[in-house]
């Protein structure tokens, strides 16, 4: 697997923290931690820049004091896909490539094609038969060329993989290049800066192939090797369905590493990844930070979702949801305590996916007293 390595000491020479309070927002004030170089412009829609909000509404149903929620939906596309894929379509066109292909549970393929359109690169996208119909259509309107497969993400991958040389196109497949890790490793430098320079205690992280749980572990190694924070890793908690919970599994056998999830099912399709390319690194991560994966259930899905819209105003999509879930499921036993300073990575939208099953809303017709005496009855005064 590529990486990408930095001269950090050139880098704390180049650019101090004050620096950074001088540029604009957006993932690219990070410059001299990304892959550009001197001089590349980013095929950019300002992307990054995400809020970290404080969630005392949560907070205080939950019994913590203090929880925060990086909301990756303010992104350009709806989710911070559009970190990973910015970055890797810049370097793309940068290095000549004559178009990409790229699996994906939907997300991904939305992004890619969007940077593919604002960079004049030709985008193939191929995901899972019954991917949400926001991301399918995002990508279709930016250009693409969309094609569904029966089966997972991993189906799609391997046709990828079979197949770009043939077409003469570059597969995106995650981790398969360096670029789209650096593009999410972003969100763990600002929300290290948006601590006041430090890492949470807990952080929670809704998990597909990984890149962003690595990428914010990434983050905070290259930031204390700088010495702008204090050496210290949260608790990583890689989140999962328990319709395809690969980590938890390999968790649970000590394994080193994890093994194809046969038969993956659940409604939230960023965690829909039976083979996670980074599962070798998340459990290690996890490991060494004293974290752990945790799986949740589809109903508490859902319920978490609501929770969250209901009591912060925040519509969240599933993936995050879980890790809402999760939280709550821990702070319930006990693995997490009232004074932990937590972080959720919201990593996508509500509005990209189907709603969850909600009431309809009450139709009014009729006369005015008709009208008037259905509206006290459903509000209640
Ligand atoms: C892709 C995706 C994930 C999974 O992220 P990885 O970095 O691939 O683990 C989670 N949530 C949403 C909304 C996604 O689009």
């Amino acid at each position: 697997m590529l990486a990408v390595r930095y001269d950090l000491p050139k880098v704390a020479a180049a650019v101090t923290k004050d620096d950074l309070l001088r540029r604009p927002p957006g993932m690219y004030r990070f410059r001299e931690l990304t892959p550009l170089d001197p001089g590349e412009a980013p095929i950019t829609l300002g992307e990054g820049g995400t809020p970290l909000l404080p969630l005392p509404r949560l907070a205080g149903h939950l019994g913590l004091r203090h929880l925060w929620a990086k909301d990756e939906g303010q992104n350009p596309t709806g989710s911070f896909k559009a970190r990973g894929l910015g970055m890797a379509l810049t370097k793309a066109r940068t290095l000549g490539v004559k178009g990409v292909m790229i699996p994906s549970a939907g997300n991904a393929g939305g992004a890619a094609a969007v940077y593919g359109a604002r960079g004049g690169i030709p985008v193939a996208v191929v995901v899972p038969r019954g991917t949400p119909e926001a991301a399918v259509a995002e990508a279709i309107m930016a250009g693409a060329h969309v094609f569904t497969v029966d089966g997972s993400i991993a189906t799609a991958g391997k046709l990828i993989a079979g197949m770009s040389a043939q077409i003469g196109w570059f597969d995106l497949a995650t981790l398969k290049e360096p670029y789209r890790l650096e593009g999410k490793k972003t969100m763990g430098l600002e929300l290290a800066e948006q601590l006041g320079w430090d890492t949470p205690d807990v952080l929670m992280y809704p998990t597909g192939g990984g890149t962003g749980l690595v990428g914010i572990w990434k983050a905070f190694e290259e930031l204390a090797a700088l010495s702008w924070i204090k050496a210290a890793q949260p608790r990583f908690i890689a989140v999962q369905a328990e319709g395809c919970a690969p980590l938890v599994k390999a968790w649970a056998d000590k394994a080193e590493t994890t093994t194809l999830w046969e038969n993956p099912v659940t409604d939230a399709p960023g965690l829909r990844v039976p083979g996670p390319f980074a599962g070798r690194q998340m459990l290690r991560i996890m490991r060494e930070t004293g974290g752990q994966p945790h799986a949740v259930s589809e109903r508490a899905i859902i319920e978490a979702q609501h929770l969250l819209a209901r009591l912060e105003g925040i519509w969240t999509g599933p993936e995050a949801a879980a890790a809402l879930a999760a939280l709550c499921q821990m702070k319930e036993a006990g693995e997490v305590e009232a004074g932990h300073r937590v972080v959720m990575i919201l990593t996508g939208a509500g509005i990209k996916n189907t709603p969850p099953p909600l009431p309809p809303p009450t139709h009014l017709e009729g006369e005015p007293a008709r009208v008037l005496a259905a509206v006290r009855q459903v509000i209640g005064r």
